[in-house]
């Protein structure tokens, strides 16, 4: 076996023309017959690890799952990619496992999914036996780990494989584990100098953005709102507030359900089936859901809440994106938030407090962060990074700084005059000159700085204190009410001169602003690109209906969106994208590329496009323009105008040497004069008629290409 081989497999079932880091690795190691340890992120690509060397290798691939409705979402996708593969667990009826087993025996399984309480069982050891497997994959290896989470019990039994099949490599795979787990792992299953491979946890593909946690509904139903027919799941802290965030987000026409653990087991599955279906398009959910699903075109996720930790907080915007195509996430924070965890905390968890108190903190820390945030989370789990992303909302937008001490200096002041027994609201009251009765009641407005903080308001005040906690200048005391004291640096604050840096407090409104122009800004290339990606987003709609599968199993997001840009209207071309492979090039590659038609050619249908492919056709055997006409028949203006689509196709075509960069800047001048939409009539009568019709056409067509022109 080699790879070049694996390479094929992956090109013919898959479609996708090459590993990702770390892949073409561990199937050597497979090959090799050696043990491998694989930690990736979800979405990292873990399954074609074992999966190509099964679909290689004479015989067929165990691989043992713990969660029943992934098993048969795997399995479902393998099929539709052409390979063979089957389940084996108790969802199953008697004759139905009857059948798989058959399969097996006869040789016709590339890959046999079975749940650990099978793999174990002593009726299942004679089959395997006499499958003789070519490999093991065991998926969340974690869960034999009783220091992880998830822990199951029947993986502890599984170091069986090695006894049995000394010979037969075993791939251990996990999105979670610490250096506890791994070691675990490893001695559990008894690997032999297994290859470790660590991918980078890095999800680029990700934005992330934390919001003050004000209005969170408007904000959320803006959020929707900008991004119709796009799945997302918003978590929330608790069961009530997933069904009332629900409720709120259907009367406002979203199609929004809850799901959380206490609904029944029936609804829960209807709740998902219907997501997994694009059915629904929005979940609001507690932590309960996202477990077991494999939804790959999940576009986007919301916290209501704070998470009480960041690996939480990353497993769960892991679940969007899972396709590598971009997927956003939000995160709102307020400060009663942490106080509500810590709460919950104190209250629940006697166990370990001190480390989940930390851990908490180190959530907080990261939602009020003002450096790039990604670096935070891959520092957290040990990964150095060097440079900021540019896709999260510090690095769009990054936060201004500026001197603070004068703020600092009358928080301060203002934490010693109540003798650091105040809360913070209270402090911000004093600050403001609140008339409230309370204040008056306690003689407050007598104190020296009442009144000294009235021109910042409210929301301003909390950030800026938020920053000083995080900056050491203050501490709460949570064992006294959240009393607000003065810490050794504070009083170099207010005695010795220290000056304070603070960063701007950037309103919602500001940011919103900020997001908006730069929505703009993007706009313009994606106009185009984003109705052809509905309409090829419906088509799949359409055809997973008529199937009764999940639409992410005919094609996903990353790959419809390569569809959009790209344009394929030829097997060949379709074939060239990520994801198409041989057997769904076959099933559905002439759906697609019909629709593509449609939507590219003016009302043409698949005559017309075949008229660019002869064009196309000819030009790339070194015929030109003239020749193309007269072989064709048709005037020369009409081949122009062909290569002028193919080349807004993205398709390769020397434009250079037809048309002269000082026409193109003439031609795209004009348009600031005129209106849309931009007639050739109307630009060539605004050049005085002195700039040939063809030559118009090709200059609009690079606008259009380098996305200065609106297709
Ligand atoms: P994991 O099991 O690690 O969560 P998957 O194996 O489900 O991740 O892969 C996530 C997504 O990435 C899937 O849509 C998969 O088809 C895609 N993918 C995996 N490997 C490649 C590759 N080499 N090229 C392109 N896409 C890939
Ligand atoms: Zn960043």
């Amino acid at each position: 076996m080699n790879l070049d081989t694996a390479r094929e497999a992956l090109k013919k079932y898959f479609g996708y023309d090459s590993f990702r880091p770390m892949q073409a690795d561990i199937i050597r190691k497979v090959y090799e017959g050696c043990d491998s340890l694989v930690l990736m992120p979800t979405g990292g690509g873990k399954s074609i690890c074992y999966q190509i060397p099964a679909v290689t290798m004479p015989g067929a691939a165990i691989v043992v799952s713990p969660l029943i409705s992934l098993m048969k979402d795997q399995v479902e996708g393998l099929r539709a990619n052409g390979i063979r593969a089957a389940f084996l667990n108790s969802s199953l009826e008697e004759s139905a496992q009857r059948k798989v087993e058959e399969e097996a025996l006869a040789g016709r399984l590339d890959l046999l999914y079975v749940s650990p309480e099978k793999l174990v069982s002593q009726n299942f050891l004679p089959l395997l036996r006499s499958i003789r497997p070519n490999l093991f994959a065991i998926d969340e290896a974690h869960c034999i780990s009783s220091w992880g989470h998830d822990f199951r019990p029947e993986y502890t039994q599984l170091r069986f494989l090695k006894k049995e099949f000394p010979e037969t490599p075993i791939i251990a795979l996990t999105a979670t584990a610490d250096k506890l787990t791994r070691r675990d792992i490893i001695a559990q299953l008894e690997l032999r100098q297994p290859g470790l491979f660590i991918a980078s946890f890095d999800r680029p593909n990700l934005s992330l953005e934390v919001r003050p946690g004000q209005r969170r509904l408007e904000q959320i139903a803006a959020f929707i709102k900008k991004r119709p027919g796009q799945p997302g799941i918003i978590y929330c802290l608790s069961r009530k507030s997933t069904e009332d965030l629900a409720e709120k987000l259907l009367e406002r026409g979203i199609s929004a359900a809850h799901y959380h653990a206490g609904m029944e087991a029936g609804e829960r599955t209807a709740v998902q089936e219907d997501f997994i279906n694009d059915r629904t398009e929005v979940i609001c959910a507690t932590v309960a859901f996202g477990m077991g699903i494999d939804k790959s075109n999940v576009r986007w996720v919301i916290h209501y809440n704070l998470p009480k930790n960041i690996e939480s907080y990353y497993q769960e915007i892991g679940r969007c994106g899972r396709d590598g195509a971009n997927a956003d996430t939000l995160l709102f924070y307020s400060f009663n938030d942490v106080m509500v965890l810590q709460d919950i905390l104190q209250k629940n968890e006697s166990d370990m407090l001190d480390i989940k108190m930390a851990k908490l903190e180190r959530m907080r820390q990261y939602a009020e962060a003002v450096g790039c945030r990604r670096r935070i989370l891959l520092s957290y789990f040990g990964e150095d990074v060097k440079q900021d992303c540019g896709n999260c909302d510090i690095c769009k937008n990054p936060p201004q700084a500026f001197d603070g001490t004068v703020i600092a200096q009358k928080a301060l002041s203002a934490i010693h005059r109540l003798r650091q027994q105040a809360g913070m609201a209270m402090l911000i009251d004093v600050l403001r000159g609140s008339g409230k009765k309370e204040i008056l009641d306690r003689g407050y407005q007598n104190i020296k700085t009442y009144g000294a903080g009235r021109d910042i308001p409210i929301l301003e005040w909390q950030h800026y204190f938020h920053q000083l906690l995080n900056l050491g200048y203050i501490e709460i005391a949570h064992d006294q009410h959240g009393a607000v004291q003065l810490t050794p640096a504070s009083r170099r604050v207010l005695f010795e001169g220290e000056k304070v840096q603070l960063v701007r407090f950037a309103t919602i409104k500001e940011r919103q602003e900020a997001e908006k122009a730069r929505a703009k800004e993007a706009a313009k290339p994606q106009r185009v690109r984003d109705e052809l990606f509905e309409k090829l987003r419906q088509l799949r709609i359409q055809l997973a209906r008529e199937r009764g599968v999940p639409p992410y199993i005919i094609f996903n997001d990353a790959t419809l969106e390569e569809m959009a840009a790209t344009r394929p209207m030829t097997d060949e071309e379709m074939k060239n994208i990520s994801g198409v492979g041989e057997r769904k090039l076959h099933l559905y590659g002439s759906y697609f590329i019909d629709a593509i038609i449609e939507f590219t050619g003016p009302a043409s249908r698949r005559g017309k496009a075949s008229t660019y492919q002869v064009t196309h056709d000819m030009y790339q055997r070194g015929l030109s323009v003239e020749e193309i006409a007269g072989k064709r028949q048709v005037n020369i203006t009409t081949i122009y105008s062909h290569l002028a689509i193919l080349y807004e196709q993205g398709i390769d075509i020397a434009l250079e040497e037809m048309v002269s960069p000082a026409v193109v800047s003439q031609v795209l001048k004009s348009l600031r004069y005129l209106q849309e939409p931009y007639l050739l009539k109307d630009i060539y009568e605004y050049l005085d008629e002195q700039v040939p019709y063809h030559q118009i056409r090709l200059a609009l067509a690079y606008g259009k290409r380098q996305g200065m022109v609106a297709g």
